[in-house]
């Protein structure tokens, strides 16, 4: 049953607090476009940092790449986009809601249909008398394919040039450059690439804020290895073992709000061996948060025989050549942030909390001088203010206005995990006051220790 009460409040807040706000907003929308401000940024920021981090720089076997998003039309001929990278979509003849097949379907029958032919979308919205959930009443245009890729056009003179495509995925990027990436560097197979970026998607969505939006951010690894070598069934479950401790220990997400499903036979791509999603409870029902997949060498066979050039690599010690198979693990940045918004969001009796990592939270403490217009306490505030900006990483914030009670209230929103309030007691004894976002209990600390006691809290 979605929750979209849940769902409202998350949107509400989020733009009450500036974590994400309508694109285009000053000029009435764009639709399925979301903006990001001051504190959305900063988590996203965090997010993107913890991935790198775990994914990348500290994986001996792993090496990033940041390649372009504008690319060339074969590339995506080539991987089979141009052709093949479409939704199936359905009119409403009475109210003239275009959906897709596949969600239409699903919400109804509780069945994935991933993978049917448009004949079968047909057959089962009609056998089904499957209602619009805008008008309620049940009279569809048959499905029709949209192609998701965003064309670029160059030039001045218009109609010319067609340069290629946005990115729809990151991962091409990683294949064309496959052979780049063997020539400069000394990696060896089993090795994998690490990218984060924009992708874009001309995708008709059912609202759900930024869980599927026309551009957003991807976190994608592919991960080469020779199948002679490497057993492919024990890296798949190494990196759904990495996914999962990802989320669970470094986002802090509660385990019994994920799953993983499996693909269906149907469903999976004709030359994936393996595809399993793992799957979050949003408030509109479980949906995927990251996909992963065994691809096999089928995206750098495409290229090969796309761009006419060889990639395949000599395996140093046999002299034999192969083309490498790949893991792939594909995120959304964007869903794991309205993931981690989800989860931490508590309301208690007298206010609103967001529990969040320390590691994610956009302010890290923020520091309040007990009164505004006594220039001792801000000045002793204010030398607190100075040195935890030079000691923590990450963001402090400063707040003078209202009373402390509003202003612990205003942190929590965002999910500061400490507020330091610096009183008349600070200027005789060197101590001030921290407030525990979760327990809502405080401490005196002294100045001088303040630094390491917030340092320690926060890794
Ligand atoms: P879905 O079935 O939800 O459309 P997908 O299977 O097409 O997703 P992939 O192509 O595997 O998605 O992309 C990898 C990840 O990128 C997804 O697991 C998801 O987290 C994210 N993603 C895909 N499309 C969007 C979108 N339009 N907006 C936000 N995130 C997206």
């Amino acid at each position: 049953m979605a929750d979209t009460t849940k769902m409202d409040k998350l949107v509400a807040l989020s733009k009450r607090r500036g974590f994400f706000y309508p694109g285009s907003d000053l000029y009435g929308g764009l639709a399925n476009t979301y903006d990001y401000g001051p504190m959305g940024t900063e988590l996203l920021r965090n997010i993107k940092n913890l991935w790198w981090e775990y994914f990348v720089t500290k994986r001996a076997d792993m090496v990033g790449l940041d390649a372009g998003i504008i690319s060339h039309h074969k590339i995506w001929e080539a991987s089979g986009h141009v052709a093949g990278f479409a939704d199936a979509m359905v009119d409403c003849k009475n109210c003239k809601t275009r959906m897709r097949a596949d969600h239409l379907i699903e919400d109804a029958l509780h069945q994935p249909v991933e993978g049917l032919s448009n004949e079968k979308l047909d057959e089962l919205i009609t056998s089904n008398k499957i209602k619009c959930p805008v008008c309620g009443k049940s009279d569809w245009t048959k499905v029709r394919k949209f192609n998701l890729l965003f064309p670029v056009q160059r030039g001045i003179v218009e109609g010319e040039g067609g340069a290629g495509y946005l990115r729809g995925e990151t991962a091409q990027g990683i294949f064309v450059n496959f052979q780049n990436i063997i020539n400069s560097t000394r990696v060896k197979l089993p090795f994998g690439v690490g990218q984060l970026g924009k992708s874009f998607r001309n995708e008709i969505t059912p609202g759900n804020a930024v869980f599927r939006t026309i551009e957003f951010e991807q976190g994608e690894i592919e991960y080469f290895f020779d199948p002679n070598k490497s057993d492919w069934e024990e890296l798949f479950e190494n990196w759904k073992q990495a996914m999962y401790t990802f989320v669970t220990e470094k986002l802090g997400i509660n385990k019994d709000n994920l799953r993983w499903r499996p693909h269906t036979d149907e469903e999976r791509s004709f030359y994936s061996k393996r595809t399993e999603d793992l799957e979050y409870q949003f408030p509109f029902g479980f949906k995927e948060l990251w996909g992963l997949a065994y691809r096999t060498n089928y995206d750098l066979a495409a290229h090969e025989k796309g761009a006419n050039k060889e990639l395949k690599i000599v395996d140093p010690q046999s002299g034999e050549k192969i083309l490498p198979h790949v893991i792939e693990p594909a995120v959304g940045i964007n869903r794991l942030l309205l993931m981690i918004m989800n989860d931490a969001y508590f309301e208690e009796e007298n206010r609103t909390v967001l529990r969040l990592d320390p590691r994610l939270s956009p302010i890290k403490a923020a520091v309040f001088p007990l009164l505004a217009n006594k220039p001792e306490l801000i000045e002793l505030a204010q030398s607190v203010f100075e040195n935890l900006q030079d000691t923590i990483e990450g963001k402090i914030a400063w707040d003078d206005r209202g009373n402390i009670g509003k202003r612990y209230l205003s942190q929590d929103e965002v999910g500061t995990p400490y507020c330091i309030t610096i009183d008349f007691q600070s200027l005789e004894d060197h101590t001030v006051t921290v407030r525990d976002r979760d327990t809502a209990k405080q401490e005196r600390i002294a100045i001088d220790q303040l630094p390491k006691y917030i340092k320690e809290k926060i890794r």
